[in-house]
């Protein structure tokens, strides 16, 4: 496996599959990285593993953003942490955790499961997103979109002058899709929508490239959707922001 652990400025697949367990793909995950900071958006099952494949130690990560509550997208915040407090690799630097406010009760359960460790507060700082707003991680400016899909957390950010948006899982019905409106390049976890469906939505919000994550449709219809500048994503598949080769 390639090591791109020292490549900044890249966003990168960790996971790409939905709640239902697939040999190649770990639950949709993505890694931002930034002038040496490491941003880990969700962490379900087997994203872990792909992040240890990639050349990560635990000391490496040092922010973890949890879009919602359901286990595909946090469960492997487990073994992490079990293997940060108990393991050989101790974490001895900070790990920024931001989530929303139901998360907390997640954090409470692993903290009893483990048991936390007394330095556990020293070591995991947790910021709870209350509402639709912006915040910061060093210089880089997040705004977010509490979803009706169990308060999930989407994010949008400028990075290399292109507006980046992952959606996390999101409710096309019932959400403010504006929020996703002109982005240059944008993570949609699609989950059962259909071609059309995804056709439509791309072109009504203007979004420049689309990458699906988080999807029930088959590899034989990635060459329908590549015309239209949309791609299934891929584990360990990584995007260069300046120029979106991947
Ligand atoms: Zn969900």
């Amino acid at each position: 496996m390639k090591n791109l652990k020292d490549v900044k400025a890249k966003i990168i697949i960790l996971g790409s599959g939905t709640c239902n367990i697939e040999p190649d793909k770990a639950n949709t995950s993505l890694l931002i990285k930034y002038n040496n900071e490491n941003i880990i958006y969700d962490f379900g099952y087997r994203v872990y593993s792909n992040l240890i494949k990639l050349g990560f130690s635990n000391e490496n990560i040092s922010r973890i953003i949890i879009s919602h509550s359901h286990p595909d997208h946090f469960c492997d915040l487990i073994p992490f942490l079990h293997s940060c407090f108990y393991s050989k690799n101790k974490k001895k630097n900070l790990l920024y955790l931001y989530s929303g406010e139901e998360f907390l009760e997640i954090i409470n359960m692993i903290r009893r499961l483990l048991p936390a460790p007394d330095n556990f507060n020293e070591i995991v700082k947790i910021k709870i997103i209350k509402s639709d707003g912006i915040f910061y991680i060093k210089d880089l400016k997040i705004k977010t979109l509490f979803s009706n899909h169990s308060s999930n957390i989407s994010i949008k950010f400028k990075l290399n002058d292109k507006d980046i948006a992952i959606t996390g899982d999101i409710d096309i019905k019932k959400d403010n899709l504006n929020f996703f409106k002109n982005t240059d390049i944008c993570f949609l976890n699609s989950g059962k929508l259909n071609i059309n469906e995804i056709l439509n939505l791309k072109k009504s919000l203007n979004i420049k490239k689309l990458i699906l994550l988080h999807s029930y449709l088959s590899i034989k219809d990635t060459d329908l959707l590549q015309r239209d500048n949309i791609i299934i994503g891929k584990d360990f598949q990584s995007f260069n922001l300046i120029n979106f080769i991947s």
